[in-house]
């Protein structure tokens, strides 16, 4: 059995939709299928969630969101139509969607998990409802009816162990299942969505309860490239790469697949494939346990911006048991979540997000910095880009932080710090937000080129 997992891009528009009814009939083995609210049709486009978001907001803000519900009801209308489907089905989505806006706004936040999941929600129903329309036996499946259960945080929940004995049952079921992505539900019944992109993580963890053979995750592009073709030209495509290695790329700023949806698969051992729903012979980018090393060390580079450095210098710190610990206690004071510490004798950087803080409660961690741990030192530094070479060669391969730092070298970008971990699968580079193109392309140029 095959779990398929369709972005936004591949069902935002009725021939997207259609493609999809394809792909999925084209093999019998495809019978659960996970789906995305409709995306972006072009570049200039705004996806569903994101008018659902403003929605949402106007409503909460005040009392009325009119114009981007009319525009969500559009959308699906105009899906409706040009598939056939009678005026029925968007009659029900708008009513749906009538009441949620109109429904409990006392926990703002539950109530915008409720409005955004409806993207996907209404989504699954219309597509089921197509796939019915020619004549394939299909059920749409609600999560809650599933078993799909997850912690009560609202835009980040996390699955619960029970849900997977309970999904398991859905093998038995006849027929094509659609299922909407994004969103489980909490033990009181309350709708909760995953992160921004949850979708991935939905079709994860039905993969790994139903125990498929493999989870197809159908976006937009070929494969998984080495880098971010838009700093370098027709890079190398993927073909294979293990789960260690897509989830410090994911995480390192490649948006083809949620970081946290490959830990469902891992652990039940289902490989995914990441396909093109507008080239679907194509193999893509597989998933996989081992691979073969036929790159050298890297098999990709990922870049993000907007970090900062909160830098801390004290004379001896090396021997005041207990500094980071206090240091990182500050950070969790205000809410603050990091992603590296590299670390000298005397002094330690901690780089976090930095949409995370704004001036003055910068302000206030550098002053309780200052006056609890007695630093010498303590300054923000803005506008980062974190740089991120990943590859399991790196293990046995002597030489790579050496050609990395070459490769800098020549590009003239200065390097801020450096972190690698002990797992030696992937080296961490800070510079500035404007070298980010420059040192890519370098490394780049380094090891595929
Ligand atoms: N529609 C949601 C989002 O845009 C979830 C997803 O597409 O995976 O984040």
């Amino acid at each position: 059995m095959k779990v398929v997992k369709f972005g936004g891009t591949s069902v935002a528009s009725a021939q997207q939709i259609k493609k999809v009814f394809q792909i999925v009939t084209d093999d019998p083995n495809r019978k659960i299928v996970v789906v995305s609210a409709p995306g972006k049709r072009s570049k200039g486009d705004t996806k569903v969630t994101d008018l659902l978001i403003t929605c949402g907001e106007n409503y909460l803000n005040y009392g009325n969101g009119k114009e981007a519900y009319q525009l969500v009801v559009k959308r699906y209308s105009e899906i409706a139509q040009e598939l056939g489907l009678t005026e029925v089905i968007v009659d029900r989505i708008a009513a749906d969607l009538q009441e949620i806006l109109h429904g409990d706004r006392s926990n703002s936040e539950s109530f915008m998990d409720a409005v955004k999941a409806s993207g996907e929600d209404n989504n699954a129903k219309l597509i089921a409802a197509y796939f019915q329309s020619r004549g394939v036996e299909t059920h749409y499946v609600n999560p809650k009816e599933a078993g799909l259960f997850v912690t009560d945080e609202p835009g980040c929940a996390q699955v619960l162990p029970e849900s997977y004995n309970n999904l398991r049952k859905l093998r038995d079921r006849s027929g094509i299942l659609i299922l909407p992505g994004f969103f489980g539900y909490s033990k009181e019944g309350r709708i909760v969505t995953f992160s921004r992109g949850g979708s991935d993580i939905t079709g994860s963890i039905l993969a790994s309860a139903v125990r498929a053979d493999v989870y197809e995750n159908f976006t937009d592009v070929d494969a998984v490239y080495s880098v971010n073709p838009s700093f370098v030209h027709n890079p190398k495509e993927i073909r294979e790469i293990t789960y260690k290695e897509m989830r410090e790329l994911s995480y390192g700023g490649f948006g083809v697949f949620h970081d946290e949806a490959l830990i469902p698969a891992f652990r039940a051992g289902v490989s995914v494939n990441i396909k093109n729903t507008n080239n679907p012979s194509h193999p893509g980018t597989k998933i996989v346990h081992n691979r073969e090393n036929e790159n050298g060390p890297v098999v990709g580079i990922a870049s993000d911006t907007g970090f900062c450095n909160i830098y801390v210098n004290k004379y001896l710190m090396n021997r005041e048991v207990g500094f980071g610990r206090k240091l990182l206690h500050i950070l969790e004071d205000f809410q603050l979540s990091y992603e590296h510490t590299p670390s000298g004798i005397d002094d330690i950087s901690v780089i976090l997000r930095q949409n995370q803080l704004d001036r003055t409660m910068e302000q206030e961690v550098v002053e309780r910095i200052k006056s609890e741990l007695h630093a010498d030192e303590v300054h923000i530094e803005h506008d980062l880009a974190m740089i991120m070479i990943v590859g399991v060669g790196m293990r046995q391969m002597v030489g790579t932080m050496s050609r990395a730092a070459s490769a800098f070298s020549k590009s003239g970008v200065n390097i801020l710090m450096i972190n690698q971990g002990s797992s030696e699968v992937s080296m961490m580079f800070g510079v500035k937000e404007s070298d980010e193109k420059k040192a890519v392309q370098a490394l780049y140029e380094e090891f595929f080129d």
